[in-house]
């Protein structure tokens, strides 16, 4: 059933209306959307949880929620188990579920906002790890309705990127996805790697012959990302709204000697885009209703009634700061729908 007029709930608390929105819980479903946008020429979007993304006031096409959130095991065995995953399951709550099964590899991930539909669109990740190390396949309808299982490898998974994002982006619709397949681990091998963690076991740069639990490793990423990051409840935000900028070597060294401290990756080099917003002077500021968060600047806040205008032109007024210090382009992470 189709649902005109509908407000969008976000972690940004934006006042949004969406034309159009449609429940989906099966393949037909799915089907039966797409009809009818051809019939009414009415594009396609995607929304899950509204973690990820800036609403505009007024959201036109046919809007699709996945509603589909079942969890079933397609086999198991010694070490491995692999489950399927509808799309409207909420991220957080399967990683705890999981880890009550004893079913490993997820518990870096905890706390992240939003439904496992999102999840590869993004190729969610945090404290060492990323969904790509976990995802067999994903589920998607294609605009034609057709059901089609993409591969891992088919999704083309970056930082904080994917082939869904590009499709997104160079299509006039989305691909659906309606579920994923995830291969977990039934043997505990955690995954301390990233700075914090390790402080938070007393590990510091030696090794210990005990190590934690995953449910151990999940409580303590909670607990750094309850001290660090706003809960969006209480002061909402999308989280990162900015991509840490991937820099070649030269820019690299430019970069340091400014002050900031890129670090390798891959064949190139990173650099924390908080950071670069911080040297430019951001951190704690705040123009009317739009600030970035004191602790972590990356963070941009809704104090109030801030419309997405005044949110993405806060963060436009960012991005150009920090092209005039650094001549660095800082990328949204979250999408914009409008
Ligand atoms: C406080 C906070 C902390 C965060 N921390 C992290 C973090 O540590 N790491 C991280 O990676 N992200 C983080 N995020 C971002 C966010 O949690 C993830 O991107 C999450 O996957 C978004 O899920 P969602 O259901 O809310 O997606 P939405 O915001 O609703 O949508 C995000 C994108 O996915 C598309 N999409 C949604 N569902 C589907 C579907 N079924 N089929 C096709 N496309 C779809 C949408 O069109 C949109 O482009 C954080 C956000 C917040 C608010």
């Amino acid at each position: 059933m189709i649902h005109s007029d509908v407000s969008l709930e976000n972690t940004l608390a934006l006042h949004s209306l969406a034309s159009h929105v449609v429940d989906i819980g099966s393949v037909g479903d799915a089907q039966d959307a797409i009809e009818f946008g051809q019939a009414n020429d009415f594009e396609l979007r995607c929304l899950g949880e509204g973690s990820n993304v800036i609403l505009m006031p007024r959201v036109s096409g046919l809007i699709c929620r996945v509603t589909q959130a079942d969890v079933c095991i397609l086999s198991s065995d010694e070490d491995t188990v692999t489950i399927a995953v509808g799309a409207g399951k909420n991220w957080h709550e399967l990683v705890q579920e999981t880890l009550d099964q004893n079913w490993f590899g997820l518990e870096n991930l905890s706390l992240i906002p939003g439904s496992v539909g999102a999840a590869p669109v993004q190729n969610i990740g945090a404290y060492g790890v990323e969904i790509a190390e976990h995802l067999v396949s994903v589920d998607v309808v294609r605009a034609d309705g057709a059901l089609h299982k993409m591969s891992a490898a088919d999704c083309e998974f970056g930082y904080r990127d994917s082939f869904f994002k590009r499709y997104g982006r160079a299509n006039s619709g989305p691909l659906l996805i309606l579920g994923v397949t995830l291969r977990l681990s039934k043997r505990p091998a955690v995954n301390l790697s990233y700075g914090d963690l390790r402080k938070a076991f007393g590990l510091g740069n030696m090794k210990r012959s005990v190590l934690p639990s995953p449910q151990q490793v999940a409580d303590a990423v909670v607990t750094i990302r309850r001290g660090k990051l706003p809960d969006p409840a209480e002061y909402p935000n999308a989280g990162s709204f900015f991509k840490n900028p991937v820099l070649d070597p030269k820019t690299a060294d430019r970069l340091h000697e400014l002050g900031s401290k890129p670090y390798p990756f891959n064949d190139e080099f990173k650099v924390s885009a908080a950071q670069l917003i911080d040297l430019s002077g951001w951190k704690g500021r705040r123009q009317g209703d739009v600030g970035c968060w004191p602790q972590q600047p990356l963070v941009l806040i809704n104090y109030g009634q801030a419309t997405a205008q005044n949110v993405l032109d806060f963060a436009n007024d960012i991005q150009r700061s920090v092209f005039e210090k650094f001549q660095v382009e800082l990328e949204l992470e979250p999408s914009v729908l409008s």
